[in-house]
C-alpha cells in the first residue's frame, strides 16, 4: 500500500470511530467541514464530525486517466497535481475551494460540461461514510450501486464521500478562447447548440451583459500562445470578454479565469476599482469573498449599515444555478430579463454524458441544457415577501423539466421538491444507509431552513 492510500486508510478509521462514538452518545451530530460554500444557513449541529483533513489526491494513473482522491480535497489542490502531469479532471468547477466531494454531492459543473455531463458523472467509485457509521464502497457495478447513482444533489444527507475515483483528461498548456457576440437569443442558443454538437472544442460557455448583449465563448486546448493574458490582478476576465475576439490563457489561468472576481460579483466588494485592485492582491479569489460572507452573515454587517442609512429590507437574494432544455432556453432568458433582470447571466450548456440515471439529479440523455448562473439581490415590490422572485424562477424550471441546484435557497413545496429530485429513491436510500435519521433529510436541510412562510 502507498503511504498516501495508508493515510488515508488512517483518517478512515479516525472519522469513523468518532462518528460511531458521537452516534453512542445520542448528541445532535453533523458530519462535514468547518468551511462552507454554500449560500443557505447552516444551522450548526451540537457536535461536529470533522473530516476536512481528508484532503489528499492519493494517486495519479497516467495511463488509465483516473486519480484517487480524498474527499475534502478542494479543485485548486487536486488540479495543481494533476497538471504536474499534464492532466485535468474532466470536469474542474469555477471555484478554486469547491472540493471533489461537495462537487459530487451538489451537482457541479463548468465548460467541459457539454461533453462530460456533471462533475458526478466523471466520479466512477467511492468510498461514503453514511449516516449510519458505515463506510461503504460503491460503484456503478457493485451491490451499492444504489447509493453510487443516488448520491449526486443529496449533499451530505446519506453520508460523506471519502474518497473518490475521478476520471482525467489530457491537457495542454495553453487555451484559445474565442468570443463572439449577438444581439438575437435565439441566434445565440442556436450558436450555443452548434458550438457543442461537433468536436471542434474542449470548453463552451456565455456571457449575457444584457437583452441585445451576448457573447459566446468557446475554447481549445493548444500547444503554443501568441501571446498570454492575465486575469489574476488588474485585468479582469469577464470585461476581457466584449474587448477581445481572441485571448489566450495558460491551462492553469482558464480554469480559474472566473475565480479571481468570482465572475463579476468582486464588485459587491469594492475590488474592480484599479486604486482598490491596486491594493487587495491577496484578496482576489473566492476564498477571501466567502470569508467576507461568512462574517457578513455572522455579524450582520449589510443590515446594520441599511438600517444606519434608513433603509428596510425590501431587497430578496436571487442567487441560483437552474438547467433549462436549451430549445426553451430564448423563452426563460426573456422571461428572465423582463421579471428578474439581475446582470450578467452566466450561461454553460450541459448534457448528460451516457444514458445512466441519477434519479436524485435526473437528466435526460441526448438533451443539451443550459445552466443559467445569477447571483444578486434584487429589490421587492411592496408587499411582496422573500420568496416572490425565487418562486417565479422554480415554476419556469418546473414547466420547462429543467432542474434547480441546491446550494442556495428554494422555496418548494414538498411534493414537487420530491418530484423534481425523486422521493421514492431518496428515501428508500435513506431508510437502507441512513436509517435513525442521524443526518438531516435533504428537504429538511435545502428547502425548510430557507422558508420563510
Ligand atoms: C455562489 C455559488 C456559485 C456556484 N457556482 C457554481 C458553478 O459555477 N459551477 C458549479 O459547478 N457549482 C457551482 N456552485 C455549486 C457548488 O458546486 C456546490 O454548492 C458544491 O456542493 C460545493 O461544494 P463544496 O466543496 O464547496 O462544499 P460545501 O460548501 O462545503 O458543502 C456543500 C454541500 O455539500 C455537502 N458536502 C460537502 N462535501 C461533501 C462530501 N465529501 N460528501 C457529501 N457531501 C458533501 C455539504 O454537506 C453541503 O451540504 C456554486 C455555489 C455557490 C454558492
Amino acid at each position: 500500500m502507498t503511504d498516501n492510500l495508508e493515510s488515508y486508510e488512517r483518517k478512515k478509521a479516525r472519522v469513523m470511530a468518532e462518528f460511531k462514538a458521537a452516534l453512542e452518545t445520542g448528541a445532535s451530530i453533523g458530519l462535514g467541514k468547518k468551511t462552507s460554500n454554500l449560500f443557505r444557513s447552516r444551522q450548526q449541529a451540537k457536535r461536529l464530525i470533522d473530516v476536512t483533513d481528508l484532503n489528499a489526491v492519493i494517486s495519479i494513473d497516467t495511463e488509465r486517466l483516473l486519480a484517487e482522491v480524498e474527499g475534502m480535497t478542494t479543485f485548486d489542490d487536486f488540479t495543481k497535481e494533476t497538471l504536474k502531469h499534464g492532466l485535468l479532471p474532466a470536469v474542474v468547477p469555477e471555484l478554486k475551494s469547491i472540493t471533489i466531494g461537495g462537487a459530487m454531492a451538489g451537482g457541479a459543473i463548468e465548460s467541459s460540461s457539454f461533453r462530460h455531463g456533471l462533475v458526478h458523472e466523471t466520479v466512477s467509485e467511492m468510498d461514503v461514510l453514511t449516516g449510519a457509521g458505515d463506510v461503504i464502497h460503491c460503484s456503478r457495478t457493485n451491490q451499492h450501486k444504489d447509493l453510487f447513482f443516488g448520491f449526486p444533489n443529496t449533499y451530505g444527507t446519506l453520508g460523506y464521500a471519502l474518497k473518490l475515483t475521478v476520471k482525467l483528461v489530457r491537457a495542454k498548456p495553453y487555451v484559445e478562447l474565442r468570443h463572439r457576440k449577438f444581439s438575437d437569443a435565439g441566434r445565440f442558443f442556436s450558436a450555443v447548440q452548434e458550438a457543442c454538437s461537433g468536436d471542434a472544442f474542449d470548453f463552451v460557455d456565455g456571457t449575457v451583459f444584457d437583452a441585445g448583449t451576448m457573447y459566446l465563448t468557446t475554447a481549445r486546448f493548444v500547444d503554443a500562445a501568441p501571446f498570454l493574458s492575465d486575469y489574476t490582478y488588474m485585468q479582469i476576465f469577464y470585461r476581457s470578454i466584449a474587448e477581445k475576439e481572441i485571448d489566450y490563457l495558460k491551462a492553469y489561468d482558464y480554469i480559474w479565469r472566473w475565480d479571481t472576481d468570482w465572475f463579476w460579483c468582486s464588485a459587491n466588494f469594492g475590488v474592480q476599482k484599479p486604486a482598490v485592485r491596486l491594493l487587495v492582491r491577496p484578496w482576489l479569489h473566492s476564498t477571501a469573498y466567502w470569508k467576507i460572507m461568512g462574517w457578513n452573515r455572522k455579524y450582520h454587517f449589510s443590515e446594520k449599515l441599511q438600517s444606519l442609512r434608513g433603509i428596510g429590507r425590501q431587497e430578496e437574494s436571487v442567487i441560483q444555478d437552474v438547467q433549462i432544455p436549451v430549445e426553451r432556453a430564448p423563452e426563460f432568458l426573456a422571461f428572465f430579463q423582463e421579471k428578474i433582470g439581475i446582470t450578467p447571466v452566466w450561461i454553460c450548456p450541459t448534457s448528460p454524458a451516457s444514458p445512466e440515471v441519477y434519479p436524485t439529479y435526473r437528466l435526460t440523455f441526448g438533451q443539451l441544457y443550459v445552466n443559467f448562473g445569477f447571483w444578486d439581490v434584487v429589490p421587492l415590490p411592496p408587499g411582496e415577501k422573500d420568496g416572490y422572485f425565487n418562486r417565479q424562477v422554480e415554476q419556469w424550471v418546473d414547466k420547462t423539466n429543467g432542474r434547480k441546484s441546491l446550494y442556495s435557497t428554494a422555496f418548494y413545496d414538498r411534493d414537487t421538491f420530491w418530484r423534481h429530485y425523486d422521493g421514492e429513491y431518496y428515501h428508500a436510500l435513506k431508510k437502507k444507509y441512513d436509517p435513525r435519521g442521524n443526518l438531516k433529510d435533504l428537504y429538511d436541510k435545502s428547502v425548510r431552513a430557507a422558508r420563510t412562510d
